[in-house]
């Protein structure tokens, strides 16, 4: 029997294995399984290139429990070791420098163990002990057992072991009895091993006879060896792909889309991306992108790996070139990865363009469930939103849908304002702005509904990109400003003194709510409106919106305004009109004196400013000073005391309130006690 020192440079490499190592040990059979599946292949290979002449035989790789023994077992009937192997292979790990990288990487299990090769040695994270025994395919050559106890001494000698191939035993420590669960083992290898390509039996399937779980003389084989990604996507037909996306994730409404991967310049991968239709937020964090190398499961935090806003979709990878056993900031600062998410960026938009192309209505009919995807996409990749914007839609509030270069046409004719900008209406809400969209229609504008969570955001960039390109809301103004195409806009009919008086009239009975302001603007439209149009500004919305969504700290400053409204009167409508005349018959008695007094002021200010024109400020006689500034309170002073009597007029006149109701009822904003007293006006108002 031979005895040795395994080649390791620190002393001993066992205690810093469980050591630091601790938190990732479950990866010690995905290592194990992998090595049994490399040594499988290898065989094959030989066999393939005419050096193995002897029988393949059943490749099963076998996972085994006895918890009696407190082992576990895994065998494989692949090259197997001779003792050279042994010896070269798993004793001398060749490395050096090894504390100082143990501790640099003692966060990161994976990183030390891909970087060494320490793959088998991961097994004494579980065990006190690892046997193997081993038959290398090599004609002649005696079959080996050796022993380990996590010293770093180990006993090498011949063994009765007729079959080619590995078996390694591992002596489940005390610490880890966890490892000697069967359901434990089962998620394991489940989570790792679903796809490996030799099959791997995990004892055998069990069933129910009499009220008893017994043990069948089939195996229990856990993997599917040839999963859909690994076959060519001619030999696929739609339903393989379904039924492939319920093995990844089963229970889950079928996909919208699939994009099959596969690449192999300038680097190898392969994969199927699936466009999910999501319900909710549970299920967007619970299936994942899963990650593979050549089958073997890594990881399906993906971050990094793809692009942020395909981390939403669902699928596999699986490419070699992604280094199975680095930490994720080396991921992030590898070249190839860097080449891998942007090839994957732009096969996405390849394949929807495909698809729109060649199928536009399901594109359309998908739309809705797709345009989350893009949208982000398109937010947070500059390259794919050159590619997306020939084929991302918008949707009018009519279902229509169109491409942007479609839209632009379809609006250039009427909705191109007196600078040459295009201005395109939307809707946020179908219902609730209703009457808006309707004035539009009427107007013969189109009007896009936008209600998507990222539409504020996509409406920016979408300016932004498209030079003289605005997005205006339908209630963000009255019709005839909406979109702006005279040069000079119709002036008002009224006079300066009905201007401040139907003001100063509807300002004063402005309902009081909180962090709500309104202001009284007045607008000359066409007769069919409604007589009181209530509007908000585009860019003030639109900055509380961005607020509201966060983010941005810049923005948290619009969020604290308050919503301001726009109440636009409009005087051409008969009913403004007639208050604004009986204002004047119940109201110019009182007013007049003030008017007189007012124009009397007037004057004198405008003559004493006259005169201070041309002198400087010390030139100015203080008693004109004092005197101008006499005029100014009493000027105000008399413009409040008109106000009042037309703030008494109001409160007499029921239909001023009444409109302004209507106005907030059209836009669901009376409520609580405001709209049970515009209730029992309505019906006193009927009597
Ligand atoms: P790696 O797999 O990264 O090379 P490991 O420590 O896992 O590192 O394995 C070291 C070597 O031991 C392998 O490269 C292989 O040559 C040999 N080996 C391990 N397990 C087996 C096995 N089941 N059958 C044949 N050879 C094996």
């Amino acid at each position: 029997m031979a005895k040795g020192t395994i080649g390791v440079t620190t002393d001993n490499i066992f205690p810093v294995i469980k050591k630091f190592l601790y938190s990732d040990h479950e990866i010690f059979l995905r290592e194990l399984i992998s090595n049994a599946v490399d040594a499988t292949q290898k065989l094959k290979t030989l066999a393939s290139a005419g050096e193995f002449n002897g029988e393949i035989g059943d490749t099963t790789i076998h996972v085994k429990l006895d918890a009696k023994k407190k082992t576990l077992t895994v065998s494989d009937n692949g090259i197997g070791m001779t003792a050279d192997e042994i010896v070269k292979f798993i004793n001398q790990i060749a490395f050096s420098g090894a504390t100082e990288f143990l501790d640099k990487y003692k966060d990161n299990a994976n990183a030390i163990i891909g970087h060494f090769g320490l793959g088998f040695y991961s097994a004494f994270m579980v065990a006190e002990k690892v046997e193997i025994r081993t038959k290398s395919w090599i004609d002649g050559s005696p079959a080996q057992h050796w022993t380990c106890d996590g010293s770093p001494e180990f006993t090498l000698e011949e063994c009765a072991k007729a079959e080619r191939g590995t078996e390694i035993i591992l002596h489940i420590d005390d610490d880890n009895k966890e490892f000697l669960e069967e359901q434990r083992i089962s998620t394991l290898l489940h989570k790792y091993c679903k796809f490996l390509p030799v099959p791997i039996a995990f004892g055998n399937k069990k069933e129910w006879k009499d009220g008893k779980e017994v043990e069948t003389e089939t195996l229990n084989i856990i993997n599917n060896t040839e999963p859909a990604w690994t076959k060519k996507p001619a030999d696929l037909t739609e339903q393989d792909y379904e039924a492939f996306y319920q093995e990844l994730y089963p229970y889950t409404e079928a996909p919208l889309f699939h994009i099959h991967l596969n690449v192999d310049y300038p680097f190898n991968l392969t994969g199927i991306l699936y466009f999910p239709r999501i319900k909710n937020n549970m299920e967007l964090q619970r299936n994942k992108i899963q990650l593979f190398c050549n089958q073997v499961f890594v990881t399906d935090s993906v971050e990094g790996i793809v692009p942020d806003f395909l981390t939403l979709l669902h699928g596999v990878l699986d490419s070699p070139d992604i280094p199975l056993n680095v930490s994720r900031s080396y991921l992030q600062s590898d070249q190839n990865v860097k080449k891998i998410s942007a090839h994957i960026t732009k096969k996405v938009a390849d394949r929807l363009h495909e698809i729109f192309k060649n199928d536009r209505a399901q594109f359309e009919e998908k739309w809705d469930a797709l345009k989350v995807f893009i949208v982000y996409g398109m937010l947070s990749e500059e390259k794919f939103y050159d590619r997306a914007v020939d084929f991302a839609l918008f949707r009018n509030v009519d279902g229509k849908a169109f491409t942007l270069k479609e839209y632009k046409e379809l609006i250039s004719g009427e909705q191109t304002d007196k600078d040459g900008s295009l201005i395109y209406l939307y809707a946020t809400d179908t219902d609730a702005q209703h009457a808006y969209i309707e004035a539009a229609q009427a107007k013969g504008y189109d009007v896009l509904l936008f209600d998507g969570q990222l539409d504020v955001h996509w409406i920016s960039q979408l300016e932004q990109k498209n030079e003289k390109n605005r997005f205006v809301r339908v209630d963000s103004d009255v019709i005839d400003k909406l979109i702006v195409k005279n040069e000079s806009p119709a002036g008002h009919t009224l006079t300066a003194e009905q201007l401040t008086a139907i003001t100063a009239i509807f300002s004063s009975q402005l309902p009081a709510m909180n962090k709500v302001e309104f202001l009284v603007t007045v607008e000359q439209t066409t007769s069919e409106l409604q007589p009181i149009v209530i509007t908000q500004n585009e860019f003030m919305r639109r900055m509380k919106d961005m607020s509201a969504i966060g983010g941005n700290p810049m923005m948290s400053f619009y969020g604290e305004m308050p919503d301001s409204y726009n109440l636009a009167l409009n005087t051409a409508h008969p009913l403004i009109d007639a208050i604004l005349k009986e204002s004047e018959t119940l109201c110019n008695d009182q007013i007049a004196p003030f008017v007189s007094e007012i124009a009397e002021k007037e004057q004198r200010r405008a003559a004493l400013k006259e005169a201070h024109k041309d002198k400087k400020e010390d030139e100015i006689p203080v008693a004109e000073k004092e005197e101008l500034s006499e005029l100014d309170r009493s000027l105000s002073d008399l413009a409040e005391k008109k106000k009042a009597v037309y703030a008494d007029f109001a409160v007499k006149q029921p239909q001023v309130k009444q409109l302004i109701d209507l106005a907030l009822l059209a836009n669901n904003m009376l409520k609580g006690k405001s709209l049970t007293e515009f209730v029992k006006r309505s019906i006193s108002l009927l009597k």
